[in-house]
């Protein structure tokens, strides 16, 4: 792609936005062929307890092997602290973020991770950007509906240009895999437990079928976000059915929301 190569010859800033998914890590594999590692840096939105256990280890070590820098975007509040904080000052509105105010991403995920690449990118003199996302179009209709490379107007100020592009967004999933295997590396251990996808343990738009997987594997997370249902009178789920009763269903209604969920938009 000539922009690209242009931004790199231009010594872009070139930011991966790592979950420890998949699809993030197939990006870094593809990005690494491309970009010189000193114009790349990997940023990892933490979301805590709410994430799956190495998710943070996972991204870091794949940046450390490639000997590129690693950085870690904490937001204030956590996803509960969030949902507590909502419930307590607006009881008569939903305490969970929903598909179309998903606050989850955008104060947890986005916001922290635009703050560090600006501080990043102004301490070590770089005035063009290009964030990366590994989204890819097999993922969902409104996906493959995505432009994969243009101009962030809303980061773009004077001294400073940002583009958002999406590398692999044409990349299928047998690919991805496949990519991961070919550098020798393996994805994240919570495929291999049977996860689907890589988000928030409890995404209020993940599967069934992950809510389940979930479940199995963090009992006591499960617990506290029940509890938050019970305590707020409000569901976790975009579906609006209860975590539990999800969790329970998730044998005969996997199918049902496997194949267009959105978790998030920096996997
Ligand atoms: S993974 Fe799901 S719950 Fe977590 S921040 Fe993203 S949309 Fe929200």
């Amino acid at each position: 792609m000539e922009q690209i190569q242009k931004l790199i010859a231009a010594n872009a800033l070139f930011v991966v936005n790592h979950s420890g998914g998949k699809d993030s890590q197939a990006m870094m594999i593809e990005l690494l062929k491309i970009v010189p590692v000193m114009q790349l840096v990997v940023v990892h939105a933490t979301l805590g307890e709410a994430e799956w256990a190495g998710a943070l280890e996972h991204a870091q070590a794949q940046a450390a092997n490639a000997g590129v820098v690693f950085i870690v975007a904490e937001a204030v509040k956590s996803f509960t602290g969030m949902v507590e904080s909502r419930f307590a000052t607006r009881p008569e509105v939903p305490s969970f973020p929903s598909a179309s105010h998903r606050q989850c991403t955008s104060d947890l995920k986005r916001g922290p991770i635009d703050r560090e690449i600006r501080r990043y990118a102004k301490l070590n003199g770089f005035s063009k950007i290009v964030n990366c996302m590994g989204l890819r179009a097999q993922e969902s209709h409104s996906r493959a509906k995505l432009t994969t490379f243009k101009t962030n107007e809303r980061n773009s100020i004077a001294g400073r240009e940002w583009f958002d592009w999406l590398p692999i967004h044409d990349m299928k999933i047998d690919q991805v895999f496949a990519l991961i295997k070919a550098a020798g590396q393996a994805p994240h251990w919570a495929y291999a437990a049977g996860n689907q996808r890589l988000s928030c343990v409890f995404c209020i738009m993940a599967s069934s079928h992950d809510l389940a997987n979930g479940a199995k594997h963090n009992p006591a997370l499960l617990a506290k976000y029940v509890a938050l249902e019970e305590k707020t009178g409000y569901t976790m789920h975009v579906s609006r059915k209860p975590l539990l009763e999800l969790v329970a269903a998730a044998g005969t209604i996997a199918a049902e929301a496997g194949a267009e969920t959105e978790p998030c938009d920096l996997v």
